[in-house]
């Protein structure tokens, strides 16, 4: 690739690279021009540089459970401890929140930014957070726990290693939580591919650290999770207190809990398996986001490498546009870097596109070996609700696209996968089916992408493409 190198135009220009008029003469020397990228590649051999890095791996989790479980409060605590916020910051916070008669509030502020989700002390955007213990760096891709708020869960868990599911200890809470949310987002992330769960059993506080409570939560958890297909090696279960911090960074000081000899939440979250991304697969990333108008970078987009490479220089497309485009440089987990690789959240600079090729949900990918755009495909998918051939939305991430179900092939054996009874006219909740999906839009989607399929608002099932 050295000849990219010796024609490549210095700077990168704001103008119109001018055409040299079409003729015979210069034909040759024109379709240089427009081969020679403006930003010079180096043609870095990603992979073993990333390998010659000894560096902290990388998690990403999805944090799940019923409203007022305790999710944000947890969350805020654990960036506390581990020094994601600072103690002024801290203050600042519990001190707003006892203005308004809700102290302990003050931690799940440190994930709620706005102030009107703050008076009405409820999350409802997804929150992206950082934090680091000695061996890993994670990201918190937080989850509201609202119904109506399930679309932006789907899009943090389509990114997730692992989730962490919070439960309301308190007597009565649990029971409740369960006929809620708590089995419902459990079973989404499971049919959506996340494979490790964490269980914080919360609140312990409030049940007075009995380990007899503790146990009746855990046994009915294992039961329900591994029905769902969560592995019992990948199950865990710890007790703690997101208000008084018991068990999340330090272990309770508090004597009743004397009998709990296992991991706290930190110790848990740091044995997750270093991710094992495909980096020499083809490039693929779905938009999170698209930012236009910087003086510096005209046209950014972030998200998170599912597969591959990509580096300042290299070509890219965006589908479903099928648009080419540059990358002038990027960032990774907001540093200036010369590359990135598989799991990596990024912001990458984009040159040579114009924005209106380019929208929140689509894919970025290579252009030698681009994801195809599709207006049919088969999944594997867990029904919530009853499914017939009907009308759904599909999502991923935060691509979203309407379509059908047109066909459903067969229901399947929830563990081994084997055909149970093929062309069902109309299968239960809770049955793992095989469907067609056909789209009024051609759509950039491959196997094995998360899919959600809902209806009216609500989900009616969640699987893999096939
Ligand atoms: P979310 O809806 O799951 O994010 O729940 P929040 O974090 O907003 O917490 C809901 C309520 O439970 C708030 O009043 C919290 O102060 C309270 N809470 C959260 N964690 C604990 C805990 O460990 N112990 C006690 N006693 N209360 C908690």
């Amino acid at each position: 690739m050295a000849v990219y190198q010796a024609t490549a135009t210095p700077k990168p220009k704001a103008k119109e690279t001018p055409k040299p008029k079409a003729s015979l003469a210069n034909g040759v020397q024109s379709l240089s021009i427009q081969e020679t990228p403006k930003v010079k590649s180096k043609n870095i051999d990603v992979i073993s540089e990333f390998k010659k890095i000894k560096r902290k791996n990388a998690a990403n989790f999805v944090v799940i459970g019923h409203v007022d479980a305790g999710k944000s409060t947890l969350m805020g605590r654990l960036l506390f401890d581990l020094k994601a916020v600072d103690q002024r910051t801290m203050d600042k916070y519990r001190k707003e929140a006892e203005n308004i008669g809700k102290g302990s509030f003050a931690f799940a502020w440190v994930l709620d930014q706005g102030t009107e989700e703050r008076a009405r002390g409820v999350t409802i955007d997804i929150a992206t957070n950082k934090f680091e213990t000695d061996k890993t760096s994670f990201t918190i891709l937080d989850a509201p726990g609202h119904r109506d708020f399930v679309p932006n869960m789907i899009a943090g868990a389509s990114q997730a290693d692992f989730a962490v599911l919070v439960i309301d200890a308190s007597t009565g809470n649990f029971e409740s939580g369960l006929r809620g949310q708590t089995k419902e987002h459990a079973l989404l992330v499971r049919s959506i591919g996340v494979q490790r769960i964490i269980v914080a059993v919360n609140k312990m506080d409030v049940a007075e650290w009995s380990h007899a409570r503790f146990e009746e939560i855990r046994q009915q958890m294992s039961g329900f999770l591994t029905g769902a297909g969560f592995q019992p090696k990948n199950i865990s279960f710890v007790p703690c207190s997101g208000l008084g911090g018991d068990n999340i960074l330090r272990r309770s000081s508090d004597p009743r809990s004397s009998w709990y000899k296992g991991a706290t939440l930190v110790e848990d979250l740091d044995l997750s398996e270093p991710s094992t991304h495909a980096l020499d697969k083809p490039l693929r990333m779905t938009i999170n986001d698209v930012f236009r108008g910087g003086v510096q970078n005209p046209l950014s987009v972030s998200g998170r490498l599912e597969s591959g490479t990509v580096q300042i220089g290299e070509q890219v497309m965006i589908m479903p546009s099928g648009e080419k485009a540059q990358i002038r440089s990027l960032e990774v987990d907001d540093e200036p870097q010369e590359w990135a690789v598989a799991g990596q959240n990024v912001v990458l600079n984009l040159t040579d596109i114009d924005a209106i090729h380019i929208k929140t949900g689509d894919a970025l990918c290579s252009a030698t070996a681009p994801i195809r755009n599709v207006r049919e495909f088969k999944a594997k998918i867990l029904a919530f609700d009853h499914l017939t051939p009907m009308n759904i939305d599909v999502h991923k991430g935060r691509l979203h696209v309407p379509g059908r179900i047109s066909q459903l092939v067969a229901t399947l054996d929830k563990a081994s996968g084997a055909v149970l009874k093929k062309k069902p006219k109309i299968v239960q909740p809770g049955t793992v089916v095989r469907v067609v999906v056909q789209l009024d839009e051609a759509v950039p989607l491959e196997a094995p992408s998360r899919v959600v399929l809902r209806s009216n608002g609500e989900t009616v099932a969640a699987g893999l493409v096939e």
